[in-house]
């Protein structure tokens, strides 16, 4: 997972990219990485933060009015900087290009891309595989000199027909203009944005609205699957439909990815979780467990507690207090490193949970060592019962869209029955929303979503194969920790 911003129209466009990334800096805390064009290309990539990464003295050099960023988590390919986004090629034109999602035909594409043009990627990053597979459709257009919006477009829907997975893009075409597109099940998000200023219209891209509240950009839609949206130096907005299977959009999204106060196909994403809680109140009556308080782990169960009190018709309290300055345990890759954060980033408020009945709301559960952690952390803080209530139904699957949830064997929910997670956890009750009410709050609101970590029915052609490379990579690490 990983966030994009791609910004035209105005000079010292760095500014706006800054901001966007910043904004999307929950997305990914591995890398940051920012391209201009103003003749030359001028980058700027390093590891961490963003704020961290970039100084004023970078910003400086980081000049023109066309521009891209990239957080990242790191999925696929280690978390070295040559992985860091954007990534770039001279020809046949200056492209530079950031991504969002993963590629399940990876070691497909690669072959192709050696037997057919000699290509040899020089990272283990995916995004090279789509970068060359577009330049190398590129190549066919008829008049180099004078690509076209037709020429790219078509060269995008050839790529999108060759590469599997989940990919939202942004790219710099050196003299051209700001391409975007969507993977054709439109998985991971794309969101099109314009502020009107004295210099004309400012278009953006990013993977969620809230860069462009920050920045005081409007709203325009988000990305279908499959679309490509592309503009020219002069600012002529082109778009078309590009190669579509129909949407499944990443129902993690709104789970536990985005910020809460992202609009995600036009829904809020806080107001979606408040639904998920509210539903949550039928299991935990239905249970005969009449809770005194609830309280969330901040920050992504946060809503879904709120629902879930409003429900109920008890308090919602703040019992557990969360360190802003530590990274988010889901995000660390390493299972050491992450049960390290967990004890040193959530502290209880004893005096909110001592002697009470306590419903713990958590956006989901994937190892249960966070849960175990949590639930041990409100027994010593004397809560009288503890009852975990997860917003997403078990995790069955591992995610091969670049959310790194892990491969079958980690996952608590694909290994143990509900009482024996309960039993592990150390909870006195176990909730876990159901995949069919789950499932009814996106049909309702006519959003086809992924759901393959909680149904096994995924998206993409020969995710078996995507899913034995993924369990054999993480062997491989695991080996070499
Ligand atoms: S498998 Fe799960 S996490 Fe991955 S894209 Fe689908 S819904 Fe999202």
């Amino acid at each position: 997972m990983c966030g994009i911003v791609g910004f035209i129209g105005r000079e010292k466009i760095v500014y706006d990219l800054m901001m966007g990334l910043t904004a999307l800096q929950h997305r990914g805390q591995d890398a940051a990485g920012i391209t201009t064009f103003k003749k030359l290309f001028h980058e700027k990539k390093g590891l961490g933060l963003v704020n961290s990464v970039f100084e004023e003295k970078h910003l400086k050099r980081l000049d023109g009015d066309i521009g891209i960023g990239h957080v990242r988590y790191t999925t696929h390919g280690s978390n070295e900087l040559k992985n860091a986004q954007p990534i770039g090629t001279n020809y046949p034109f200056g492209i530079s290009m950031a991504h969002n999602g993963n590629i399940t035909n990876f070691e497909e594409i690669s072959e192709r891309l050696y037997q057919e043009y000699h290509i040899l990627p020089t990272t283990t990053n995916d995004l090279e595989l789509i970068l060359y597979s577009f330049v190398s459709e590129l190549r066919r257009s008829k008049d180099l000199g004078k690509v076209s919006p037709e020429d790219i477009f078509n060269a995008v829907y050839a790529t999108q027909q060759k590469v599997h997975g989940a990919y939202s893009v942004v790219a710099i075409i050196a003299n051209h203009g700001l391409l975007a597109f969507c993977d054709p099940n439109g998985i991971r998000p794309l969101i099109l944005g314009k502020k009107e200023t004295a210099e004309g219209t400012v278009y953006g891209v990013a993977s969620e609205t809230v860069c462009f509240d920050h920045l005081d950009y409007e709203v325009v839609r988000d990305l279908e699957p499959g679309e490509m949206i592309f503009i020219d130096n002069n600012r002529n907005l082109h778009s078309r439909k590009g190669h579509s299977n129909g949407q499944r959009f990443c129902v993690f999204e709104f789970i536990y990815f985005a910020r809460e106060d992202s609009y995600l196909h036009t829904r809020l994403v806080a107001g979606q979780r408040v639904k998920m809680g509210r539903q949550l109140a039928k299991k935990v009556v239905a249970a005969g467990l009449k809770p005194d308080i609830v309280i969330d782990v901040p920050t992504s169960g946060y809503f879904a507690a709120s629902g879930l009190a409003e429900e109920l018709g008890i308090p919602h309290r703040r019992g557990l207090v969360k360190s802003n300055y530590i990274g988010r345990s889901f995000i660390s890759s390493k299972q050491s490193e992450r049960e390290d954060i967990v004890k040193r980033k959530l502290n209880p408020i004893s005096k909110t949970v001592e002697g009470k009945k306590v419903a713990v709301v958590d956006d989901s559960i994937v190892r249960g060592t966070t849960s175990k952690r949590i639930v041990k952390i409100l027994r010593d803080a004397g809560a009288a019962e503890i009852y975990f209530i997860s917003a997403a139904p078990p995790l069955l699957n591992p995610c091969i869209y670049g959310i790194d949830m892990s491969v079958t064997t980690e996952l608590i929910a694909a290994n143990k029955t509900t009482e024996d997670i309960r039993n592990y956890i150390g909870a006195d009750a176990l909730i876990y929303q159901t995949l069919q009410e789950l499932k009814k709050q996106f049909d309702d609101m006519g959003l086809n979503t992924c759901m393959a970590c909680l149904s096994g029915d995924y998206p993409t052609p020969n995710a078996e194969l995507a899913l034995r490379q993924i369990e054999e990579e993480r062997l491989f690490v695991k080996k070499s920790e």
